[in-house]
């Protein structure tokens, strides 16, 4: 199982969006692609606290449902 597929669609434009992590700043993020739509999330999504992929997108998850 792919843990994308548990993750929320965003609640703005209802696409799917992807967990990536950034050596850069050495956080995960969360971003989509804006080539369909135009959405109010026009960069990635900081998602602090999470130190693995799964925290991440457990963190995604529950901003969505607030
Ligand atoms: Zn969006």
């Amino acid at each position: 199982m792919d843990n994308q597929m548990n993750l929320k669609p965003c609640p703005f434009c209802g696409e799917q969006v992807e967990i990536e992590y950034s050596e850069h700043t050495k956080h995960f993020f969360a971003y989509h692609d804006l080539k369909k739509s135009e959405c109010i999330i026009k960069l990635a999504i900081l998602l602090r606290n999470a130190h693995t992929k799964e925290q991440a997108i457990e963190v995604w998850n529950r901003r969505i449902e607030k």
